[in-house]
């Protein structure tokens, strides 16, 4: 058998003549960026997050980068985010030229909340929550620090669609919430989009200008915007993905439960679910010491697996003008040459996902 850590295919095929049909439909209204199609998918994922507003953008950088320029935030100015994340967190921050100030993981592979307020100084102007792998982070005692200290906060829910803390989804409990629709998302487009939701008025309509090369009016500039329009296509093509998303994510978390209770090897640590929080799996994420002789010894197999991330941010070359050493962020670097993501994804056959398990099962016992 032949298994691939993912399966885009898979997704398409369950709701193909929606999809289908919704692009012939877009193609023949003779309307391609920023219309009908984009207004509806802003109110409808506004309507599934619970928040005033959702504005439509290019991709998830964009949601991140525009959200701490529109936010003032910039040279001078530090952002506060977790070591163990995917570098567009990062980026979001320095495109703008704030510095960002990395902090440990807990064992969640978010944020370790106990150890932000010693990385707060008076540059510190926010702080970027990554709700990792699809769990919420620990938002109670983050948001006590957002309080205490007068922060802005952004949640970077690339990977959290729909995940909640306390009730209440990711994404609501900043100012800001930035998404990504990247095809290979939990709510993914057949190409790039990304937006931000908000309970802000304000901050909803400078991102809607703001996107559109800064005009509100035509040929009338305000500020100096960015072109991150979501285009009509992939809008209508989200808009069929959102009306299943509760039996998608239900899908992941049944494919999940079925790990955890099946995969039984003292080679490998399970992930595991913070009280309080949920998490919508946006990759089952397993830490093994020996990471590459699992990797080969399941690639002979015939099962793919990815490495969500090899490389921290902090010793990325694109950061090396930060200047962080090796073992500045020792639980970080652990985890980026530990952590192994197994094969997951919507349409996942239960011939396919028993494979995997009994190949794993036996690892280190082979013969
Ligand atoms: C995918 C991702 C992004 C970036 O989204 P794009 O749409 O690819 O620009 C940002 N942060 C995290 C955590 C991501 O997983």
């Amino acid at each position: 058998m032949k298994i691939m850590p993912n399966r885009l295919d898979r997704g398409f095929e369950v709701y193909k003549e929606e999809f289908e049909q919704k692009v012939l439909e877009v193609l023949r209204s003779g309307w391609y960026v920023l219309g009908n199609e984009v207004k509806k998918f802003e109110e409808e994922f506004a309507k599934y997050a619970g928040v005033k507003h959702c504005v439509g953008l290019a991709n998830g950088l964009d949601a991140l980068w525009i959200a701490f320029r529109i936010l003032g935030i910039g040279v001078g100015d530090e952002v506060i985010v977790q070591g163990n994340t995917y570098i567009a967190s990062v980026m979001g921050i320095t495109i703008n030229g704030a510095t960002p100030i990395f902090v440990e993981p807990d064992e969640y592979n978010n944020i370790d909340a106990s150890k932000i307020e010693e990385r707060i100084t008076t540059k510190t102007k926010a702080i970027l929550v990554v709700h990792l792998y699809g769990q919420a982070s620990n938002m109670e005692p983050i948001m006590r620090l957002v309080k205490k200290y007068d922060l802005r906060l952004v949640e970077d829910c690339a990977q959290s669609h729909g995940a909640c803390f306390d009730g209440k989804m990711t994404g609501t409990f900043g100012d800001i919430g930035c998404f990504s629709f990247y095809p290979s998302k939990n709510l993914g487009a057949f190409g790039d989009a990304g937006a931000i939701i908000t309970n802000d008025d304000k901050l909803a309509d400078e991102f809607r200008v703001f996107r559109n090369y800064g005009s509100e009016k035509r040929y009338y500039n305000k500020v100096v915007g960015a072109n991150s329009r979501l285009d009509e296509i992939q809008a209508g093509l989200l808009r069929v993905r959102l009306q299943h998303m509760n039996e998608l994510t239900e899908e992941r978390v049944r494919l999940c439960n079925t790990y955890l209770t099946s995969l039984c090897n003292d080679n490998i640590v399970l992930p595991t679910i913070r009280k309080g929080a949920t998490t919508v799996w946006h990759q089952f994420v397993i830490r093994c010491r020996n990471r590459q002789k699992l990797i080969d010894y399941l690639n002979e197999r015939g099962i793919g697996t990815i490495i969500h991330y090899p490389i921290p941010p902090h010793l990325s070359e694109a950061y090396s003008y930060l200047g962080q050493q090796k073992g500045t962020l020792p639980i970080t670097e652990a985890y980026a040459e530990e952590v192994l993501s197994i094969p997951l994804y919507n349409g996942m056959t239960t011939e396919e996902q028993e494979y995997v398990i009994q190949n794993i099962n036996a690892y280190g016992n082979e013969t």
